[in-house]
């Protein structure tokens, strides 16, 4: 056994062992990814970086996996410069792994900062612009949590379930899950708006939310050559400007004006 100092306190402490497996013994919180009993350290995630003092030299920031106990080291688990180390390293190991829930939790728990979770959203705005300057719902809106920029629904009603923002995001950090006829705008876990979705009259393909059929047709009024609403999906409504035939009836799936189609 040898004699140590950690933090100013006196341990005796056997001589030869890793001093994160000390700190681990004495119940001396040090952060860790990648040490495991079992093996030999590899010293890879840095996080361990601890002071050490030897005989009577200056401290020197060393990792406490790979350094083994010694008679006479005076050790501080924590300081300003440690906690810069840590964090250098904590930001290396986010460069690689950015989702991995490990390194913030870590990172949570020791005070390093780690910044947001990655939501796959790079905050450019487009989904709330277009979805204000265009789309004219102003379903979503940006909002900072605990310091941190996040889009987020704006109002419970809002969204008439376009899908035009999830086109537009550049990631698909914003998505539309249609499952079971129903429109899902989700950005995170957060519901943006959920929707029926409505029947294209010609194919039967589940296509729009009654809500965003009601609002084209609140600002587009209904087209002049129409004489009824009709609600056509895109793919139906390009065939019946092309071939000009008017379709009078929705059973007509596998023909056009009586034409065969591709
Ligand atoms: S789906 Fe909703 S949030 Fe997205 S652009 Fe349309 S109205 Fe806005």
């Amino acid at each position: 056994m040898v004699s140590i100092k950690i933090n100013g306190k006196e341990y005796e402490v056997e001589e030869g062992k890793r001093l994160l497996q000390v700190f681990k013994e004495l119940g001396i919180k040090v952060p860790n990814i990648c040490y495991h009993e079992a093996l030999l350290p590899a010293a890879a995630c840095k996080l361990c970086v601890v002071e050490i003092r030897e005989k009577g030299g200056a401290p020197r920031p060393r990792l406490s996996c790979a350094v083994k106990a010694k008679a006479g080291m005076e050790i501080i688990t924590d300081s300003a410069m440690i906690h810069q180390l840590r964090t250098e390293a904590i930001g290396n190991l986010l460069k690689m792994a950015p989702h991995a829930e490990i390194i913030h939790k870590v990172g949570r728990e020791f005070g390093l900062e780690t910044g947001p979770k990655p939501d796959g959203c790079i905050r450019c705005r487009l989904c709330i612009r277009i979805c204000a300057d265009i789309i004219g719902a102003k379903a979503l809106k940006m909002v900072r949590r605990e310091g941190i920029k996040y889009v987020v629904p704006s109002e419970a009603g809002r969204c008439i379930g376009c899908g035009t923002c999830t086109n537009i995001c550049p990631t698909g950090a914003i998505r539309a899950v249609d499952e079971d006829n129903i429109r899902t705008i989700m950005i995170r876990d957060e519901v943006v708006g959920r929707h029926p979705l409505e029947r294209c009259e010609m194919c039967g393909t589940y296509f729009a939310t009654s809500s965003f059929l009601e609002h084209v047709e609140e600002r587009e009024g209904a087209h002049p050559r129409e004489k009824e609403k009709h609600k056509y999906c895109p793919i139906c409504t390009k065939l019946r400007a092309r071939t000009k035939v008017k379709i009078t009836a929705p059973h007509l799936e596998k023909t056009y004006g009586g034409k065969p189609l591709d």
